[in-house]
């Protein structure tokens, strides 16, 4: 048995956002689908992760691929499975792609900033592994984006700190999960620091959530308060209020990066 005191590898570190959404899929009926999803994508990220940390990376993607591509095949076919239908159509489709097309679909994600769940969901491994590992990747790094590996901030966690009440804002990358603290209330999306711009929105059914809108850019990030209960992962914790994104959307604002959801 490993210390608690030892890193978790990044493959148990999936394991742990697994066991985290079986967890919450037996005590959320309104959220059991999306979480049992994300489970089964979880472990399907280890099992990559497991195989990823077994080779030598360069962090250039198109060097790297060709041994990424045959350990996808797993993951693919579970998120055509078991995924809401338009990612499972998606998949479905992408199982059949020659590695060129396979190859390309993974590089147009990683060179820009597309939204494809899909690729994010397949790539998060390898980023994670080469975060574990500070080998830096061939990514464009963008103002409010990680400052490691240039992805977009998917959620946003406030957590406890000995000498403030209000905690530190930490955000969390989309792709290789970095959290990184920035404290100062802006939009990560246009910058905007008007307070006026900024409405924060809150629900009495998820007291620790809070939607942080920008009505310059029209964005949102999900907020959730780990200050009493440090519990929650954020990105698996996310899908429990799925019904504030959805009256986010209705609202007229978008989310900045999807969750594990889609939405
Ligand atoms: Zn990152
Ligand atoms: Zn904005």
């Amino acid at each position: 048995m490993t210390s608690h005191l030892a890193k978790a590898s990044v493959a148990e570190e999936f394991g742990q956002r697994a066991a985290r959404a079986e967890l919450l899929a037996g005590q959320s009926a309104s959220a059991r689908e999306a979480l049992t999803f994300a489970a089964i994508l979880s472990r399907a990220q280890a099992k990559v992760a497991t195989e990823i940390e077994r080779i030598a990376l360069t962090g250039r993607l198109e060097s790297d691929v060709e041994r990424l591509i045959p350990l996808h095949k797993a993951l693919i076919s579970e998120a055509a499975d078991h995924g809401p239908s338009a990612l499972a159509d998606e998949a479905r489709k992408r199982a059949n792609d020659d590695p060129a097309t396979a190859r390309t679909r993974l590089l147009v994600y990683w060179n820009g900033d597309s939204d494809d769940y899909l690729s994010r969901a397949l790539l998060q491994p390898y980023a994670e592994v080469l975060r574990a590992r500070q080998v830096a990747p061939d990514r464009v790094h963008k103002r409010g984006h990680c400052p490691f590996c240039g992805g977009a901030a998917m959620i946003s966690a406030r957590k406890p700190t000995g000498d403030s009440d209000s905690g530190l804002r930490m955000l969390r990358c989309a792709l290789c999960a970095l959290q990184w603290n920035v404290n100062r209330i802006h939009c990560p999306s246009c910058f905007e620091e008007d307070p006026y711009k900024l409405p924060q929105f809150r629900s009495d059914v998820h007291a620790n959530v809070c939607i942080e809108a920008c009505d310059t850019c029209r964005r949102y990030l999900k907020s959730l308060d780990l200050t009493q209960d440090a519990r929650p992962i954020p990105e698996i914790d996310d899908l429990l209020s799925l019904s504030m994104d959805l009256w986010a959307i209705d609202e007229g604002y978008t989310r900045i990066e999807p969750g594990l959801a889609g939405i």
